[in-house]
């Protein structure tokens, strides 16, 4: 038999149903923010992540999956190309090749759709996994690099959860400064680290040379009572950046959104700047980040485009999903009703009969004229529906349908022209 690869899987209903429920409020509140939809290709160029995520990350170090495509003629050149593992690089990407700077306004844009990541599998970490994610990118003269963008993409993320009826969540919010901070910042680590780094994992020896901020995303037991003690990045934060925060904070404060600021949050993807976040929710266990994000000023013009200030986030929509079945969230999508046709000659009926129902918005089902009544009682009921509708020769004739409630076991006559308001809940 074959089988979906590991760290893949299938979403099969009534699973489906919740996430698209998901979906549409998610569409439905970025709507209301005056976000729009952007879609992007599955694969791009590997340059564009390793420039844009950063070299020395985990995500590129070890996550992507890669390929050499062969060009088709001996003329074409081969080419290296890479699954997207987020999102946010080839939105900026886009951004630069159709120039929307020109239009000299704010750029809203989200995004849903699968993301790949040769992670270890276990539950809430796979290798495909889908994003929900917002960018707000333009240049600073449409206020994109106002910390107002900030407070606002995370005013979102709170009405978005609590829409979402999801109500565990924590914001935990960092400010990793400007790349002159940071540079700081990263020396000060280097030299606290000379003494220690022998005790720590191989990759934590790697990255105290070559990016010792990733020290800090290290996940290894024995290395933390290590970064524990390492400097603080609020420490390195020059006056603006710290006022940019404070700003942000005072905003959140405002509209009355509660956040935990956690200095180790600096995020696994090297083009973050000033403010970082996400949010965790209890039920995760490990797997404890429903969404993460932040501000990113240098990417466009790492890429190589103009200078065009963003800030973003990605949600892990399968985590997502689990945080709100772990809180008993589930998508009753359930049938109004299922139609029984009785007797020979009785489909192309019930097909007419389903044929109004349906365009009245009524959700139907529809059986066969050859299951006898018994079976069609329970087909009705595998099927989830609320009603049954009883549908042979003399139904035809006078246009009454004998309507049953299948839960309460209740039986009433109803017209034809009533049943639509009828079945409809
Ligand atoms: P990142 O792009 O690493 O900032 O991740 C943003 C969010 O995507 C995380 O907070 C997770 O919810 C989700 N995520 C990242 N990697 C995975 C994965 N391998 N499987 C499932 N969700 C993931």
């Amino acid at each position: 038999m074959i089988r979906a690869i590991r760290g893949t899987r299938d979403l099969l209903p009534p699973d489906t149903d919740l996430w698209n429920r998901v979906e549409a409020k998610v569409r439905n509140v970025f709507a209301r923010y005056n976000f729009h939809e952007i879609r992007t290709p599955v694969f791009e160029d590997t340059s564009l992540f390793a420039r844009g995520v950063g070299e020395e990350t985990d995500i590129v170090t070890k996550e992507m999956f890669t390929w050499e495509d062969k060009g088709r003629a001996a003329s074409e050149k081969s080419h290296s190309l890479t699954l997207r593992p987020e999102n946010t690089a080839g939105v900026v990407r886009a951004y630069i090749e159709h120039g929307l700077d020109k239009q000299g306004k704010l750029q809203k844009l989200y995004y849903i759709g699968p993301q790949f990541r040769r992670e270890r599998p276990q539950k809430g970490r796979y290798r495909q996994f889908y994003q929900i994610g917002a960018e707000v990118i333009g240049p600073p003269s449409a206020g994109s690099e106002s910390p107002a963008r900030d407070a606002e993409v995370l005013e979102m993320l709170a009405t978005l959860l609590d829409e979402l009826g999801l109500r565990g969540w924590t914001l935990q919010l960092n400010s990793v400064g400007c790349a002159a901070d940071r540079a700081r910042y990263n020396q000060a680590l280097r030299e606290a680290l000379k003494p220690v780094v022998h005790l720590m994992c191989e990759d934590c020896q790697r990255r105290a040379e070559t990016n010792p901020l990733r020290v800090l995303d290290c996940k290894v037991p024995e290395d933390q009572p290590i970064i524990e003690k390492l400097p603080k990045i609020s420490a390195y934060l020059d006056d603006a950046c710290r006022k940019n925060f404070a700003q942000v904070r005072a905003m959140l404060d405002a509209v009355g959104i509660l956040y935990t600021i956690n200095e180790r949050m600096v995020r696994g993807l090297d083009y973050y700047t000033r403010t970082t976040f996400e949010f965790t929710h209890g039920d995760l266990g490990a797997q404890g980040a429903v969404l993460g994000g932040g501000r990113y000023d240098g990417l466009s013009e790492s890429l190589d485009g103009p200078k065009a200030p963003g800030i973003g986030f990605a949600i892990g929509e399968d985590r997502l999903i689990l945080a709100l079945q772990a809180e008993g969230v589930v998508a009753a999508e359930s049938l109004d009703a299922y139609i029984a046709p009785l007797g020979a000659g009785m489909n192309s009926h019930a097909l007419k009969l389903a044929r109004e129902l349906r365009r009245a918005g009524v959700r139907c089902d529809l059986g066969d004229e050859s299951f006898r009544l018994k079976k069609s009682f329970e087909a009705a009921g595998k099927s989830g529906a609320h009603y049954i509708v009883i549908l042979g020769e003399n139904e035809v004739q006078s246009n009454e349908f004998a309507v049953k409630n299948l839960s309460a076991g209740t039986q009433e006559s109803i017209a034809r022209d009533e049943l639509a308001n009828y079945l409809r809940r």
